[in-house]
This record gives C-alpha cells, structure tokens and sequence, in this order.
C-alpha cells in the first residue's frame, strides 16, 4: 500500500495544522458520510474542494455548508448553474468544469487529503491525478484500482502517495495488521485474509426468481445504505468479487490467500488469519462513516457519530461459504484476476455498462452475471503496463457490452 500505513502528518492541532480535504463523489452517498465526519471536526478539517458529476443544486448546498475554495463539475453545464447560482453569495468558491477541472481539485497545491469516492470507471482519472500530487487517498472508488491494477500502484508509488482503504472490508483488514505492514503482509505472519460479505437482498431468494428481480429490490440492501450501482453490485456479488481484487492490489497477496465468508450480520467487516492460527477481526455498526473516520484520522481516532456496537442485541454472528449457482459475478472475478492482464478492467467495464442497463430496466437481474461473462470470452485479455492499455481495454468492453444489451456501441459518460 505504498506509504499507506507509514502516516506522515503527526496529530493535527491548531487551525493551521488541519487536513485539508478534497472529496471526489461529494454528492453520493460516501460523500455524505465523509462530509457529515469532517463537519463534526472543523478543529481539524477544512474542505478545500468539493466535486461531482451534475447535481448542481446539491452540490451548491454543500458549498453553502462547508465554504470551500472551489468546485468542479464534470458536466459543463451543471457547471454553469452552479457558478451562476454561487455568484454574489460571498462564497470563496471558483467553479471548474469537465474531466480536467476534476483532475485539477484532485491535484491541488493547498490539499493534502483526497477522498476519492466517484463511483466507476470514472473515477480513476482524477484519482490518478491525486496520486500524481503525492496526496493522501482515501480510496472508496474500487473501480480505478481494479481497472488500473498495478500500473495503479505504480503511480501511487512514484507520486510519493499515500492510499488508504475507505472501502469497510479492506479497511477492517488495514486495521487488522501491524503497523506498517499493511503493503507486505506476509512477512508480518499473515496466511489470508477473509472478506465477509452480507449475501444482499436475494441471499436467500429462490433462484428461479432471480431473473424476475428488478432494480428497487437489488437496491434494497438489508444493512448498508449505499448508492445504487454499488447496491446492484452487492446483489450480485460482483461487489465482493471486486473486492477480492482490490485487496489483491492493495496488500500484495495472491488470490489464492483471499477467502469470502457469507456474514450475513454485517458485524464483522473482514478478518485476518496469522500462521500461528490466530485470527484477528474488526466489528462495528456498519456504517461507513466509521471507516471514513479511522482513514481520516489515521494513525488517530475520532468521534465519528456512530452508534456503539451492542453485541447482546446483534444476536447471532452466522458465516457460511458463498453459493456460486446464485453468485456467479465472484467467481467471474476470481477467474479475472488469474487471467491476469487487462481481463480485471473488461470485467468491470462489462458490469458497468450491464448494471447500468438493469437499472434502466432492459435487461434482467441475471442477466448482469451473463453479459458479464460473455464480454469476459469475447474480449481476449491482453497485456497492461500501463494505465493508458488499461484504459483500452476499459473502452473496448464497454462497446462490445453495450451492443449486447442492446445500445449504440457508442461510449457516453454514466453515472448521474
Ligand atoms: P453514489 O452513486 O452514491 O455517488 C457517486 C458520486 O460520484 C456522486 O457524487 C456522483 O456525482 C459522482 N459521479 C458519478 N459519475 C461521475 C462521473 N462520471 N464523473 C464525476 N463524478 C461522478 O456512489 P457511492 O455509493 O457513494 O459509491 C462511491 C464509490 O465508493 C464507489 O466506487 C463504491 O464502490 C465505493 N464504495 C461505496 C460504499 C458505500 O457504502 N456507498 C462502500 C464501499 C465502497
Ligand atoms: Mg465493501
């Protein structure tokens, strides 16, 4: 995790010692959690700069709330709103726009901290222009680490960056292992890490209901709100299957030392098993705003407004095996990752564009895990050194993806 678990900065103190904090995704629903932290803290945070995709309004909203020196919008005239609705309100924020103007808060001089909580593919251009300034990542958008894989890693390292798990799992792991070890488990005694997933809404649907699942019911997780891309994710379980790969880049460990456990109590966030049998977990109430907070305020601890964990009243813990009939999407994922190359960025462009769909109700629930594979066996995996083959193979899935569930193979941006 490169320099992730060596922190740089000592306690924050006075004003002029606070993390000053950029959030990438500030209108979805880790950037609520992460402004709702950092508005509890304004002792040692202040929001250099908020960005989006187009909801102007909110956005404009935040602005009012936290006063930050700029705003980007990815869409140019969502932009122009926003900057016609902040002129003559006495705030100090300039408004940019469009893919540069969201590298350009990512990579500023007067920030220190990116939170980088963009859902999707899209995410990983301003999340790589955060590692290129040396800032403090705090990763929630999976994706850019999935797609870019180590040439990923290779830019956090040669940008002289920090990165830092927002996403629970891999955060529970972060915290599960000593001190600087965080990048090079194994020669801290780690045999393998265990990913707890809740099994989703249809965890125990029957399966020959599935195809008739529609989108508000995939939505509908029963412990975590979150937004819905990723909620259809956790549903399929293409979710954890990501997951497997993130923490593969994130901690060095082959695939084969990364286990998923059915948890679904969402109590026990992951887990970590040493060589000499000791297993170590990390349990809360899930919310994200406890992750959020540890990264934060890493190496210290900060009131995060979460709810203490009653572990008389959780009941029960139960774990069980995934069922791989009723979750294909993981083990499309655990096949990613061993054909290695650009197949991890195929996959996940191929879930973004069928999850889209679903949601856009043309295809069906289980349709997702079958385009999925179908695109993974249509586009060869190839070689990636770079971000830019990986970028390549990102584009080429998603119009093949996008001629099989029946759209223009013509790329356009997603998200809202
Ligand atoms: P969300 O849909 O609630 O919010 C997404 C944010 O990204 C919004 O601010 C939106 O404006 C912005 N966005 C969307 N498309 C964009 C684009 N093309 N360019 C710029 N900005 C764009 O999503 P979320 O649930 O907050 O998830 C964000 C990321 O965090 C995802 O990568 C997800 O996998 C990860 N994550 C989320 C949770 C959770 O509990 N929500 C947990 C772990 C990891
Ligand atoms: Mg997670």
């Amino acid at each position: 995790m490169s320099a992730g678990d060596r922190p740089t900065a000592g306690r924050p103190g006075g004003a002029e010692e606070r993390r000053r904090v950029v959030v990438l995704g500030a209108t979805g629903s880790i950037g609520d959690s992460t402004l709702d932290v950092v508005g509890r803290h304004p002792d040692r945070y202040s929001v250099v700069a908020l960005a989006a995709h187009r909801q102007w309004e909110k956005l404009a909203a935040l602005c009012r709330r936290h006063r930050p020196r700029w705003a980007a919008l990815l869409d140019i005239d969502a932009a122009g709103r926003l900057e016609r609705e902040l002129a003559g309100s006495g705030l100090p924020t300039r408004v940019l726009a469009g893919a540069e103007g969201l590298s350009a808060v990512a990579a500023l001089d007067e920030a220190d901290t990116v939170v980088a909580a963009i859902v999707g593919a899209a995410g990983l251009g301003p999340t790589l222009a955060a590692a290129r300034a040396g800032k403090r990542i705090l990763l929630a958008n999976k994706e850019a680490l999935v797609i870019g894989g180590g040439a990923f890693m290779r830019a956090v390292a040669a940008g002289g960056a920090t990165l830092l798990p927002v996403d629970s799992e891999h955060n529970a792991v972060f915290q599960c292992l000593p001190a600087g070890y965080a990048g090079r488990p194994r020669e801290a005694g780690v045999r393998r890490i265990l990913l707890t997933a809740s099994g989703g809404p249809f965890r125990e649907r029957p399966l020959a209901e599935l195809p008739r699942a529609t989108p508000d019911e995939a939505c509908a997780h029963p412990n975590w709100v979150m937004g819905r891309k990723i909620s259809v994710d956790s549903a399929t379980m293409m979710n954890k299957g990501l997951e497997v790969i993130e923490a593969h880049w994130l901690f060095g460990v082959p695939a084969a030392a990364i286990e998923v456990v059915i948890h679904p109590q969402s109590v026990i966030h992951s887990l970590v098993e040493y060589v000499d049998g000791s297993v170590l977990a990390q349990l809360g109430n899930p919310d994200m705003r406890t992750p959020i907070a540890q990264v934060l305020a890493f190496p210290d601890r900060i009131d995060a407004g979460v709810t203490a964990l009653d572990l008389a009243r959780a009941g029960p813990l139960t774990f069980a095996p995934p069922e791989h009939a009723r979750f294909p999407c993981l083990r499309l994922a655990y096949d990613a990752l061993a054909a290695g190359g650009s197949a991890p960025a195929v996959l996940n462009a191929a879930n973004e564009v069928a999850v889209a769909a679903f949601l856009e109700g043309r295809i069906g629930f289980t349709a997702i895990a079958a385009t999925c594979a179908d695109v993974l066996d249509a586009v060869p995996a190839v070689a990636v050194d770079t971000l830019d083959d990986a970028l390549a193979a990102d584009a080429a899935a998603r119009a093949v993806t996008r001629g099989r569930v029946g759209l223009a193979p013509v790329a356009v941006p997603e998200g809202r």
